[in-house]
């Protein structure tokens, strides 16, 4: 997939990123249901983003793995981010375009409220089999 460009809804933040796929994974974590006032629908981007001007790039550090990148004038939702830089999760909302994005993965599934459910056929996963895929990663980064 080609390089997409986003922004924050003030246009404080200007990005490009490239997605490894058209591919948009939702966490349901009660940490991205806070952050980002519903659930986070992200689009994989590895380490391939460039901020334009970091200026206003407000982040906060929610666990020791990953950061939580927002727009601290209109206080957008926009990256999270492993703060080993391997990978960007880029907020779906946040590109210009959507057109070419397909909802496909729901992550931390079990810690999805009862209030509401897609209608999307997707793959699904635990938290637990995300935290074992996240110890994988940094076992890997680690020996290398
Ligand atoms: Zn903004
Ligand atoms: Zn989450």
């Amino acid at each position: 997939m080609g390089e997409k460009t986003g922004q924050c809804l003030c246009g404080a933040v200007k990005f490009r990123a490239t997605p490894k796929s058209g591919d948009v994974g939702v966490c349901h974590c009660g940490m991205c249901q806070r952050w980002s006032g519903g659930v986070f629908m992200a689009v994989s981007c590895g380490d391939r983003v460039e901020i334009e001007d970091e200026t206003h790039l407000g982040v906060y550090v929610s666990s020791e793995w990953g950061d939580r990148c927002f727009c601290d004038v209109c206080g957008s939702t926009l990256f999270w981010r492993m703060r080993d830089g391997t990978n960007v999760a880029v907020a779906a909302p946040a590109f210009d375009d959507m057109a070419d994005l397909t909802f496909t993965e729901e992550i931390f599934i079990d810690e999805k409220p009862m209030m509401y459910a897609f209608v999307n056929e997707t793959i699904k996963r635990t938290g637990a089999e995300m935290r074992a895929q996240l110890e994988a990663h940094l076992k890997k980064e680690n020996a290398s």
